[in-house]
């Protein structure tokens, strides 16, 4: 019997391969993967520094312990270069093609890359993964002030997180405010104050357009031009502009895609027999790229994997984000919802409860921050589901 095959040991195939193995104990099951197979808190690379954990200590378990644990195969740093949905095989580099019955996707989301000049722009590290969160803990040793390409939602965690490590930082962006889009503004306008308090210096309207080796100082150190003229010295460059879910090789074979791996509700991709969760997947017109919707997908694909075929659903997930020095919980409304927001200050002074309401005072999505969040469970109640 041809064994199912997932391609991804992240949260998305990992938490797939549990979920199969609770059902089914025997069927052969292989996870391929490109990096070392070790199972690690991949939200976690965004607050370790200030927890004191090296990248060894994030580490859960080894691909060898879940391999046996689980019953299954892992193939780790072997990269899948071609899919045959005809034959039903996957390549690996070298390797002898494998048959499969059935095919998972779950190849997560690569950092995009900044457009930069200058002769140290290799040196400007997206944090993504386990090996990038230990490069990042080597480059940190003797460094001072560390500067962060992006002000969004990662770039706000790893700057609060910094911060509290005592590393100055610099953020820059061409936003006006931290986290724009997503915080609504007088949030938005509140965080920026309170990183500020705690030292975080903001480079708003602006992007870096050089990262140099410095020249004067310290050698070791970086030198950034910002588009409004502006210089930053900094030990170490983050860019956190975004991720840009793997697609490619799904594209290559004729897999339909959009900004994921586009699937149906059953995760069910547009050729027979093969899979798509995680960071990679268009469920159903929904790219989320966190781990309440992997694993509510994983449950699903588990118990349609073994034979009893089951759609996904999203009830309304709000996401938890890692700003400690001003705690918010953002459930975003639809992208077409149409309403208005409503704020409310918290009695304390210490934050403020947004509330985004349609024209029958229905509530579509909120942004709770400072002492607002305890309302988190109340109003997560009151949201319609995302996937029905
Ligand atoms: C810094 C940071 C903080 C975050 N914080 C939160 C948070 O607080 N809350 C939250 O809900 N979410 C958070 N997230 C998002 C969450 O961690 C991700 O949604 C989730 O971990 C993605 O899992 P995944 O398995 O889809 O992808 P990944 O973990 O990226 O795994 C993809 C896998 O595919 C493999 N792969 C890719 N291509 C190939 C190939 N061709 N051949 C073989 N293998 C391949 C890779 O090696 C890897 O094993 C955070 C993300 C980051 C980066």
């Amino acid at each position: 019997m041809h064994p199912i095959i997932i391609i991804g040991s992240g949260f998305a195939g990992y938490t797939l391969a549990r979920e199969f193995r609770k059902l089914d104990s025997s069927s052969p099951l292989i996870i391929i993967t490109s990096d070392d197979g070790r199972s690690y808190p991949k939200p976690m690379l965004s607050n370790a520094l200030s927890k004191g954990k090296t990248a060894e200590q994030l580490a859960l378990s080894s691909s060898e312990a879940i391999a046996k644990t689980l019953n299954i195969t892992i193939l780790n740093n072997s990269i899948v270069s071609d899919i045959d949905p005809q034959q039903q095989t996957v390549t690996i580099t070298n390797v002898t093609p494998l048959h499969y019955k059935h095919l998972i996707l779950a190849l997560g989301a690569t950092p995009i890359r900044n457009v930069l000049e200058g002769n140290a722009t290799d040196d400007v590290m997206p944090i993504n993964n386990l090996s990038d969160y230990t490069k990042f803990r080597e480059q940190l040793v003797n460094a001072n002030h560390v500067a962060i390409i992006g002000p969004g939602l990662i770039g706000c965690e790893f700057a609060n997180d910094l911060i509290n490590t005592g590393i100055a930082v610099s953020v820059i962006g061409p936003s006006k405010l931290p986290m724009q889009g997503l915080l609504p503004e007088p949030i938005a306008t509140e965080l920026k104050t309170t990183l500020s308090n705690a030292g975080v210096d903001w480079h708003f309207q602006s992007t870096v357009t050089t990262v140099n080796h410095a020249t004067t100082k310290n050698k070791n150190s970086y030198e950034l031009t910002l588009s409004n003229g502006d210089l930053i010295q900094a030990d170490v460059v983050i860019s956190a502009i975004g991720l840009c879910p793997n697609i490619q090789l799904a594209k290559t074979i004729g897999i339909t895609v959009n900004r994921g791996i586009v699937t149906d509700e059953y995760l069910q991709a547009s050729l027979p027999n093969i899979y798509a969760l995680g960071d990679c997947a268009e469920v159903a017109g929904h790219n989320l790229l966190f781990i309440a919707p992997i694993l509510a997908a994983a449950k699903a694909l588990a118990k349609t994997l073994s034979g009893q075929t089951t759609a996904v659903k999203y009830p309304a997930m709000p996401v938890a984000i890692k700003t400690p020095n001003y705690p918010l919980i953002v459930a975003t409304p639809a992208l077409l919802a149409k309403g208005s927001w409503q704020f409310e200050s918290a009695s304390s002074g210490f934050g403020i409860k947004a509330v985004f309401t349609n024209d029958s005072a229905a509530l579509l999505g909120f942004v709770l921050s400072g002492d607002m969040v305890s309302e988190k469970q109340v109003l997560t109640k009151l949201l319609p589901d995302i996937l029905a």
